[in-house]
């Protein structure tokens, strides 16, 4: 796996920094948040928390063990949750008051906080206070795709890493999006069809996180125990979506720079060459512009928790509307 391997200098970095007992007391994983980002958090928890003499991480101790799967006495993970899909002060006190304890296992206490940019201003600020006066043997690490959501404050007082976006993840959806655009009989990808197949996929992968978390998080023994769930299913599915629009963007991006006559070596879609040239023959460079811009303002609303729903419907109904216009040519 090619991707995995600035990833892997990252930790070693991080590492030798532990090694040299120079280990900041906040880090923040600036990449897919359950993608990379969380890949790396969990390996450096292991770092802190193997047991083994020599040769950390182990892979195979219970803290090695506990680290991969997300539960160790002395780590407390915070996301989002209900409907707003906020972290709010109530975790952040909980973190705090927690972040103050004896640890459990004698050693370190970590945080860590998924989504960190979606902390309300008084979460944030509560976090600040314990960044800047953090008990001793805490650390933090904190996860983000959107880094200039979070307070500077904040950032000033982290340590950033940005990872590699996740190439792998996002390949299955580019497929798609090559896919559906050479499906003449749906009107191609911008057609009406070929936009409501889109919604159908992104169903599907629903579905299969649903099932996936379902299965993963067990019993369901409190309404705290559900709303987890329901939060976790959320924020893989949000995910998945901003993939989905991911790879729509860089295909219409794709379109709009063989528009402006640039270099074929540096496309995302370089085996859909023909297909991006021959879309890109039939507009002008304004037109392709509008398309980019459209995406982008899908992904936009999303992000602000605007309906799904509308979004995509409006979104997707334009995007088709400007190639219907294009086909009375
Ligand atoms: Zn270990």
């Amino acid at each position: 796996m090619s991707s995995t391997a600035p990833t892997n200098n990252v930790f070693e970095d991080i590492r030798r920094a532990w090694e040299r007992d120079r280990l900041a007391q906040a880090y923040i994983l600036v990449g897919p948040v359950r993608g990379s980002a969380l890949a790396l958090a969990r390996r450096i928890l292991s770092l802190l928390f193997c047991e083994a003499t020599a040769g950390r991480p182990c892979g195979a101790c219970p803290g090695c063990r506990g680290a991969e799967e997300g539960r160790l006495a002395d780590v407390l993970f915070l996301e989002p949750v209900k409907a707003a899909q906020l972290i709010d002060v109530e975790q952040v006190r909980t973190l705090n008051l927690f972040a103050g304890q004896t640890s459990y296992g004698g050693g370190w206490k970590a945080g860590v906080l998924l989504y960190a940019d979606r902390m309300t201003p008084s979460a944030a600020n509560a976090f600040l206070k314990v960044l800047e006066e953090p008990p001793p043997r805490t650390f933090f690490l904190l996860l983000t795709d959107q880094p200039h959501g979070v307070l500077p404050t904040i950032l000033s007082r982290c340590q950033k890493v940005v990872l590699p976006s996740d190439q792998e993840a996002l390949r299955p959806w580019m497929d798609s999006v090559a896919e559906l655009s050479e499906d003449r009989n749906a009107g191609g990808l911008a057609g009406l069809a070929g936009a409501s197949k889109l919604g159908v996929l992104l169903e599907k992968k629903r579905k299969e996180i649903e099932k996936v978390e379902a299965e993963a998080a067990g019993d369901l023994n409190t309404d705290e125990d559900e709303d987890r769930l329901k939060a976790r299913i959320t924020a893989r599915y949000k995910e998945s979506r901003s993939l989905a629009l991911r790879a729509l963007l860089l295909w219409h991006r794709d379109v709009m720079a063989a528009v402006s006559g640039a270099d074929t070596s540096l496309f995302v879609y370089a085996d859909h060459l023909g297909r991006i040239r021959e879309l890109a023959s039939r507009v002008t460079l304004s037109e392709a512009l509008i398309r980019v811009d459209t995406v982008e303002d899908m992904q936009t609303q999303l992000d602000q928790n605007i309906n799904e729903d509308m979004v995509l419907e409006a979104g997707l109904t334009r995007l088709s509307g400007l190639e219907a216009t294009l086909s009375k040519r």
